[in-house]
C-alpha cells in the first residue's frame, strides 16, 4: 500500500476558498455570518466526491454538515470493519482589530493569512482533501467514514453535541491546530455563580449594614488559598495542575448605600480525575470555611456549566494508529502530549467514541494575525490519509 497521493493545489485552493466565506460564530458576535453558507460549499464537495450527504439544522442559521463515505463491510485483519469520524469546526471568531484582510486569503512562501486559516479552517481543507485523494486513488475502505463538519466550537459547541447524540463511531480525531502533536489529553472546566449576601442600610448606619461586597472578599481569599494549597499540590503528568480564578464581580447599588448583594462568577479548570461532583462539593467547603470565619457570611454556589476534562490512553487503537500513520508519512516519531484548553473532543469521548486530537499548525488563532503553515496542512492531510487507511481497513 504505497502512500495517499495528496494533491498541494488543490489544497491549497480549497484552503483559500474555505477562508473567502466568512462564518463568525453569531452567539459570539452579534450579526456573525454563522455556518450556512460555508455549510453549503463543503456539501456541494462532499456530494461532488459521491459521499452520501447529510445536513443537520441547528437553528437561526446553525448548520452541521455530515458526509458519509460507505465502506464495504469487509472484515479485515483486526475484525469486524471499524468506523472513524473526523471532526472540524465550520466556525471561527470574530475579525474586529484584525491587522489583515481576514476574507482576502494572503500567501506568503508557506503562509497562509486570514481569519480561520488555522482555527481550523487549514484543518477543514485536510479533511476535504483525504476525501479527494481517496476518491481519486479509487480507495475503497473496509469500514465507514464520517466526515463531521460542526457549527459552533466557539461558543457552546451545539454542533459536535448534536453530532455525539446522533452518529456512532469507534473513534474519532478532531482536526484542530495541533501542530502535527497527537493530543490525547486536555483540561476541562466548570463555570460557578457566587451570590453573597449582606444587608442594605444607609450609609451612615454601620451597624445595620451588612457589606456583601466585603463579605465576597472572604470567598475570594478562602479560593486563592485553596488554589495555591490543594489545587497546585494536584498534577497530571500531561496537563498540569488544576486552577480557579474569579472572572466577574457585580455589587453595589449606589455610593451612600451598604450593598445587599454581591455576584463574583468563577471558571475552575480541571485535569483528568476530577469531576462536577467534586468541583461543587470543593466551592462548599469554601463558603463553609468563609463562614467560619465570618458568622454574617452569607451566601450560595450555583455550578451552571460544566465541560469535562479528556484522557484518551496511549494504548487506544485509535492513537497507535495515529502515530504509526505519522511514523510512515515522516519517518519521525510523532509527539504525544496534552493540552490546556477544552475542545469538542470530549463530548465526542464521554459520548462513548474515543477521540483525539491531531491536525495542522500555524499561528494567531483569535489574534490580530493568523495564519497557518501550509507545509503542516499538506503533512496532516497525508498523515490522516494514512490513518483512515489503516483505521477503517483498505
Ligand atoms: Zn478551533
Amino acid at each position: 500500500m504505497g502512500e495517499l497521493r495528496v494533491d498541494g493545489h488543490r489544497l491549497l485552493e480549497t484552503l483559500r476558498d474555505l477562508i473567502r466565506i466568512p462564518s463568525v460564530n453569531p452567539s459570539l458576535v452579534p450579526g456573525g455570518e454563522g455556518e450556512a453558507a460555508i455549510a453549503e460549499y463543503v456539501e456541494k464537495r462532499l456530494a461532488r466526491l459521491g459521499l452520501r450527504v447529510e445536513r443537520q439544522d441547528l437553528g437561526a442559521g446553525r448548520v452541521n454538515v455530515i458526509g458519509v463515505m460507505q465502506g464495504a463491510g469487509v472484515k479485515t485483519g483486526s475484525g469486524r470493519p471499524r468506523t472513524l469520524m473526523l471532526n472540524g469546526h465550520l466556525d471561527t471568531v470574530g475579525v474586529a482589530g484584525m491587522e489583515i484582510d481576514p476574507y482576502n486569503p494572503r500567501v506568503d512562501g508557506n503562509r497562509v493569512y486570514g481569519r480561520g486559516s488555522s482555527d481550523m479552517k487549514a484543518g477543514l481543507a485536510a479533511m476535504l482533501e483525504v476525501v479527494e485523494a481517496l476518491v481519486e486513488s479509487r480507495t475503497r475502505l473496509s469500514g465507514d467514514l464520517i466526515l463531521t463538519f460542526v457549527a459552533d466550537e466557539e461558543y457552546t459547541s451545539i454542533g459536535t453535541e448534536r453530532i455525539a447524540q446522533t452518529f456512532k463511531a469507534d473513534a474519532a480525531i478532531v482536526c484542530e491546530f495541533t501542530g502535527l502533536e497527537i493530543v490525547n489529553v486536555h483540561k476541562g472546566f466548570a463555570w460557578i455563580r457566587v451570590d453573597v449576601r449582606g444587608k442594605a442600610a444607609h450609609g451612615s448606619m454601620p451597624d445595620a449594614g451588612v457589606d456583601a461586597i466585603a463579605k465576597a472578599g472572604r470567598f475570594l481569599v478562602e479560593m486563592e488559598r485553596y488554589e495555591k494549597g490543594v489545587l497546585a499540590a494536584r498534577s497530571h503528568p500531561a496537563v498540569g495542575s488544576p486552577s480557579i480564578h474569579a472572572s466577574l464581580i457585580q455589587g453595589g447599588t449606589e455610593l451612600s448605600t451598604y450593598p445587599d448583594h454581591c455576584r463574583v462568577e468563577v471558571e475552575r479548570r480541571t485535569i483528568p480525575g476530577e469531576s462536577r461532583e467534586m468541583v461543587a462539593a470543593e466551592v462548599d467547603t469554601l463558603l463553609r470555611a468563609a463562614a467560619e470565619a465570618d458568622p454574617q457570611f452569607r451566601a450560595d454556589a450555583d455550578l451552571f456549566f460544566y465541560r469535562s476534562p479528556m484522557e484518551v490512553p496511549p494504548d487506544q487503537p485509535i492513537v497507535r494508529c495515529l502515530e504509526r500513520a505519522y511514523q510512515v508519512v515522516t519517518g519521525e516519531r510523532p509527539a504525544l502530549g496534552g493540552m490546556g484548553g477544552w475542545c469538542d473532543t470530549a463530548l465526542l469521548s464521554e459520548a462513548g467514541i474515543p477521540a483525539v486530537l491531531f491536525g495542522p499548525g500555524g499561528f494567531g488563532a483569535h489574534a490580530a494575525v493568523e495564519w497557518a503553515d501550509f507545509d503542516k496542512v499538506v503533512t496532516a492531510a497525508k498523515v490522516l490519509g494514512e490513518a483512515v487507511r489503516d483505521f477503517c481497513g483498505a
